[in-house]
This record gives C-alpha cells, sequence and structure tokens, in this order.
C-alpha cells in the first residue's frame, strides 16, 4: 500500500536592518561574545522596547512579494519559554494579528503553496558549547525576524526544496536579507506527516526543528518519510513530538514533546502599541520594490526570446542577472549572450558563490563588444571561446588584444576556394557521400574549417559541399 507525505514549513529569515528590533544595537553577524547587546534586548528591568520601523517595511516587502494580504493593524505579543538563550524569559513576537497573511506561491509543477502568515518577532541569543562548558552569547538576540507559516501543501522533498530556493531569491532580490542559511540567516522547521493514499485525514505530524542548509532538509524529510513508514507497517503509533537532524548518522532523533500554542501563555506584550500601517504606506512601499524574479523572468521569455529554462537559470543570481542584462545592451544580441553565459561564463564561475556574485574579472561590456561583432558579422561566432579565454586571462578588451581581421568570417569566394580544394583532395568521402553514407560530409567540412582557420561558415561550407558535388 502506498503513503502520501504531506509537508508544512516553517521558515525563519532574519532581517538585514542595520538594528535591532526593539533597540539601536548592531545586527551584525559574529562580533565577541555579548559586545552586540544593550539593557533592552538582554531584558534588563527597567528597560522598553521600541518598534525599529524599517522592520516593519521590510517585512510587508516580503508579504507584498509573496501575495500576502497587509494587516493595517497588527500586535505584539510575549511567547513565554525558558531557556538559557532567552534571558527574558519571553520572546515577542506576534500571534493573532500577524503584519501579513493569506499569501501564495506557485512551484513549476503546478502545486501551490498557501502562506498561512508572515510575522515579525525578535531572534534569541545563541549557546556556545565547549569541552563541558555551555556559554551564551546574546548578540543575536532582538535581531529582527520574519517567520513565514505555509500551509500543508507540499507532497515531497523537491517541492520544498524549490519554493526554499524561490523564497530566498525573492527575499535576496528585495534586499531585506541575505538568507545566507550557513550564518543561520535562513533556517526551517520541517512539519512532516504520512498517511495511506486515498486517506482523507491528515496522519500525526512530526515537527523537525532549526535546519539550515537545503541538502540536510531534504535528507531529513527523506529519513523522517521512511521511519514513519517503517512504524506504520510496524502497526506502532506515531508520536507527535519535536525531533532533530543528526547531520552524522544522516537520520532524525527525538528531542522532545510537541508543544502548542496554549503551552506559551501568549499575551499581547504590555510595553508595546499596536503596530499601524497605513494603506497609503503600503502602496509606497508596493511601488519602490524592485523587479521580482518571476517578474523578470517573463521579461527576459518576451523581450530577449529566451527559453523558460534559459531565463530561470540567468535569473537564480540577481548580480549575474544584471551582468547579462549589461551585455545585452552593449551587443543587442539577447540570445547569443544568453548562450555564452550559460555555456562559457557557468564554467569560469565554478561554485553556487561565485555565480551569485557574479565574480568575474572583465566587465559585461568587454563581452558585449564582442557579442555585437558577432552580432554584425563582423566576426565569426567559431571564435568566441577562444577570444574569451584570452580576454578572461589578460583582463583587457578585445581592442587591445586583436584586430578584427584576425576573426573576419571568409566571404563567399574564399570560401569557395577553400571548398574546392577540400573536395579535391577527398575522392574517397565524396564517393561514400554520393553512395548513400551522409556522414562521409562531416571529414571534408572538417577540411576546410581547418583550411580556413575556423573563419568559413560551418553551415555554408555543407550547403556548398553538397551543391558541389552532386553536380
Ligand atoms: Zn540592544
Amino acid at each position: 500500500m502506498g503513503y502520501e507525505m504531506t509537508i508544512g514549513l516553517e521558515t525563519h529569515v532574519e532581517l538585514s536592518t542595520k538594528t535591532k528590533i526593539f533597540c539601536s544595537c548592531t545586527t551584525e553577524f559574529g562580533g565577541d561574545p555579548n559586545t552586540h547587546c544593550c539593557p533592552v534586548c538582554i531584558g534588563l528591568p527597567g528597560s522598553l522596547p521600541k518598534l525599529n520601523r524599517a522592520v516593519v517595511e521590510y517585512a510587508v516587502k516580503a508579504g507584498l512579494a509573496t501575495n500576502c494580504e497587509i494587516g493595517y493593524t497588527s500586535k505584539m505579543d510575549r511567547k513565554n519559554y525558558v531557556y538559557p538563550d532567552l534571558s527574558k524569559a519571553y520572546q515577542i513576537s506576534q500571534l493573532d494579528y500577524p503584519l501579513c497573511k493569506n499569501g501564495h506561491m506557485t512551484l513549476s509543477d503546478g502545486q501551490t503553496i498557501r502562506l498561512n502568515r508572515i510575522h515579525i518577532e525578535e531572534d534569541a541569543g545563541k549557546l556556545v558549547h565547549s569541552g563541558n562548558d555551555t556559554n551564551v552569547d546574546y548578540n543575536r538576540g532582538g535581531v529582527p525576524l520574519i517567520e513565514i507559516v505555509t500551509e500543508p501543501d507540499f507532497h515531497s522533498a523537491q517541492q520544498v526544496r524549490e519554493y526554499l530556493e524561490n523564497l530566498r531569491l525573492i527575499m535576496k532580490t528585495l534586499d531585506v536579507s541575505d538568507c545566507k542559511m550557513q550564518e543561520g540567516s535562513m533556517r526551517c522547521d520541517v512539519n512532516i506527516s504520512i498517511r495511506r493514499t486515498g486517506d482523507k485525514k491528515l496522519g500525526t505530524r512530526t515537527e523537525i526543528k532549526n535546519m539550515n542548509s537545503l541538502s540536510f532538509i531534504s535528507k531529513a524529510i527523506e529519513s523522517e518519510y521512511n521511519r514513519q513508514v517503517d512504524a506504520l507497517e510496524c502497526g506502532e503509533q506515531i508520536i507527535q513530538e519535536t525531533r532533530r537532524f543528526n547531520e552524522s548518522t544522516g537520520e532524525t532523533e527525538s528531542m522532545r514533546g510537541k508543544e502548542d500554542s496554549n503551552d506559551y501563555r501568549y499575551f499581547g506584550d504590555p510595553d508595546l502599541p499596536i503596530v499601524y500601517i497605513s494603506p497609503e504606506e503600503v502602496e509606497q512601499l508596493r511601488a519602490s520594490m524592485p523587479e521580482l524574479p518571476d517578474q523578470k523572468q517573463v521579461r527576459y521569455m518576451r523581450e530577449y526570446g529566451l527559453s523558460d529554462g534559459d531565463s530561470m537559470q540567468i535569473i537564480r543570481y540577481t548580480k549575474l542577472a544584471l551582468y547579462y542584462e549589461k551585455m545585452v545592451d552593449v551587443s543587442g544580441a539577447p540570445k547569443l549572450a544568453a548562450n555564452l553565459l550559460i555555456t562559457q561564463l557557468f564554467r569560469v564561475l565554478e561554485d553556487e558563490e561565485a555565480k551569485e556574485n557574479a565574480s568575474l574579472p572583465i566587465p559585461a561590456e568587454y563581452i558585449g563588444e564582442v557579442l555585437k561583432l558577432v552580432n554584425e558579422g563582423k566576426i565569426s561566432n567559431n571564435f568566441i571561446k577562444k577570444i574569451l579565454d584570452e580576454m578572461l586571462e589578460k583582463q583587457k578588451p578585445f581592442a587591445e588584444l586583436f584586430k578584427i581581421s584576425d576573426f573576419s568570417m571568409a566571404d563567399e569566394s574564399e570560401t569557395e576556394s577553400f571548398v574546392d580544394a577540400a573536395i579535391a583532395e577527398s575522392a574517397a568521402a565524396v564517393q561514400d557521400y554520393l553512395a548513400g553514407k551522409e556522414k562521409a560530409i562531416f571529414a571534408i567540412i572538417g577540411k576546410v574549417m581547418k583550411a580556413s582557420k575556423g573563419k568559413a561558415d560551418a553551415k555554408t561550407v555543407e550547403e556548398m559541399i553538397i551543391k558541389k558535388i552532386k553536380n
């Protein structure tokens, strides 16, 4: 009997405001322990929080970009729990009136993921273990977060991955977060349950907490799915609980029983007033937003004539997309530029970080100039790789390295003389071709390309050979 998996996600994204959510301490990552703190963010008696307006604006942008309704009136609540990384013994969050709600995102397979809500809250500090000691660093305490909560609409690890990649790209495009998963500025709790195919009721869910790597998230989902299937097959019950992913075993393990929101004794924070944002302010924020990834993809397909696969590969990297657009501006050749980016420049930009930073040693204009010459038929397409490799190595523009005549295309009469010479030397290949072995023609084309040092156009050469030997 088959099983269906159902997954809901809670994603925490640290906002890149300069200062914390309720005080003016820096949000910078790292620093000596407990140096980015003040009485407010560690909750000393007598200190009072004051909401950083930029946090509201960043979160509203995140909500607009994920098709949420914005709550013009929202409220801050205390979520009470005791843990050493939380010196106040409560976290300020939002319970019943979140800033954004009812959003959605559509995945490439057509599945719509509903976003229940996006609320703002403060991050906790961090426990640092060394030997038998555990120390606490409150630098991260009070850094603003948004928590993005989906409905249980995912049915595979692949869908989860695509959603998180899209979400990260949106947040980075909006410049509201750097979403560096390895530094914990984007992390994810995964709620997962299984049910027998055809069952209406969802199975009991478990929650895997605090994961900050896409590959671990995929592995954790897979391992938790297998664990739950095995348990049900053995006639066991799934227990509602919080689990963690053990990176060394590749399996999930139990942490504690699952709490629900009643356990936190939420109540409205008496130190903070209601949060208002007017419809006019929301519209101003909407107008200030940059082009979003899906809008950009549509534009690349419509304006530049790219396929959806090619445009997707380019828009995944914000800075690289800008680089691409500059190449297009200079060359007027969007398809040539996309082809060169995907086949040649991706080879140079070896890892994801290099692609994200578009760390190429030459400006886009240099390559754009070469593509313009190709597009105008002044130099042959066959030399692009050679020219590019030389420019990347010497870091100089085309004009300082080469002459156009080095790479100009052979004209018709030049091509014809190369073709005549090659045919004269290829009696056997000509006979084979005439006897029906069509592939024999490649040997003759090869001779022409070699003799012309790549300046002849392969397609023209092929047509010319066929015409000549058939007559
Ligand atoms: Zn502070």
